[in-house]
């Protein structure tokens, strides 16, 4: 069984701590609050990992979802609202493709059975969209894709 260390993430998403040592409030980078626990659930955010007694030296990623009510951290919520509010500011995309890109952010963020599929329809419909909401998406997906996706639609 693998444990973890608390992590101290600012809600914009910025690493403070990701093995306990904390106490700052706001973060020193934007300004947000700073928090150690899950706001929906209450449960601590994941630190890396404690093997036998000492802090992993993978690097650390910061969490997107709770692991314990799979509710998208405050970071991850502010991503997929700005990237949906692009998406329907654009004037070259018409309405069904606006929903279908929509539909994909969520299974471009994490790994799930769909996630090959929202990356096939997203590098399809990129190109219809205005050059500054296809920049801006594409600075969401490399920011906040997962993996997979980012090799789906980047190469
Ligand atoms: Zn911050
Ligand atoms: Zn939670």
């Amino acid at each position: 069984m693998s444990n973890y260390y608390n992590a101290t993430i600012c809600e914009n998403g910025h690493t403070i701590s990701h093995n306990n040592i904390v106490g700052e409030k706001f973060c020193e980078i934007c300004g947000a609050p700073n928090i150690s626990c899950c706001p929906s659930c209450g449960m601590p955010i994941h630190g890396k990992e404690n093997t036998s007694g000492f802090v992993s030296a993978k690097k650390y990623i910061v969490p997107k979802y709770c692991y314990n009510c799979g509710q998208p951290y405050p970071w991850t919520a502010s991503a997929l609202e700005v990237a949906a509010a692009m998406i329907y500011e654009d004037s070259s995309l018409s309405e069904s493709e606006k929903t279908k890109l929509n539909d994909s952010l969520p299974d471009i963020v994490s790994e799930t059975p769909k996630t090959r599929l929202a990356g096939i329809i997203t590098k399809k419909l990129l190109p219809s969209a205005e050059s500054f909401t296809a920049d801006a998406l594409k600075q969401f997906i490399i920011d906040f894709g997962c993996e997979l996706a980012v090799k789906l639609i980047m190469k």
